[in-house]
């Protein structure tokens, strides 16, 4: 389906299992194409992400360095990158996205929660909102979302 509409479905890009889900907060690559970029790979203070030789491949996170600073989302520049914490609390996960609008934004805050195709699936609060430092025009949105949608929500609306 990928191909033809240019929509990732959950199938084209499966989360990690549930053993490495239960860790806490970790990084999750949807990065499909074969381009030549790596900063994700540079980036990363633990080495946990891997391209190797050929730029052109695509990115492998090794699960058991991963400490979930949310680093690498701060320097993709196809936005490729999110973070998960599926345990947050009891009914539900946290989703870290970058954010590139100028929209107005605070913590507590309800926004409508889309799919990867920008259908809405519900609401969301946000529970955090990180300035970064390196990347002026980008933030990091922390976003709790019902549990039962982390194959599905990967953007928010206000
Ligand atoms: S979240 Fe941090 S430790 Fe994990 S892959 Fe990204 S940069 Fe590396
Ligand atoms: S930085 Fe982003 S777009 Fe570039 S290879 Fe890494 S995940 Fe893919």
């Amino acid at each position: 389906m990928y191909k033809s509409d240019g929509v990732l479905q959950s199938s084209d890009v499966p989360l990690p299992d549930e053993k490495i889900l239960k860790k806490g907060k970790i990084a999750i690559i949807e990065c499909v194409e074969n381009i030549p970029c790596n900063p994700c790979e540079t980036s990363c203070p633990q080495g946990a992400i891997k391209i190797g030789e050929n730029i052109c491949d695509l990115p492998k996170i090794d699960y058991s360095k991963c400490s979930g600073c949310s680093l690498c989302l701060a320097v993709c520049p196809g936005l490729a990158i999110f973070a998960l914490n599926k345990y947050i609390d009891e009914n539900r996960s946290e989703i870290t996205i970058p954010y590139e609008l100028n929209t107005s934004l605070e913590k507590g805050m309800t926004v409508k929660l889309v799919n990867r195709s920008g259908k809405i699936l519900g609401n969301g609060e946000i529970s955090a909102i990180r300035e970064l430092k390196i990347q002026k025009k980008r933030k990091l949105v922390s976003i709790l979302i019902p549990r039962e949608l982390i194959n599905e929500v990967r953007h928010f609306m206000v």
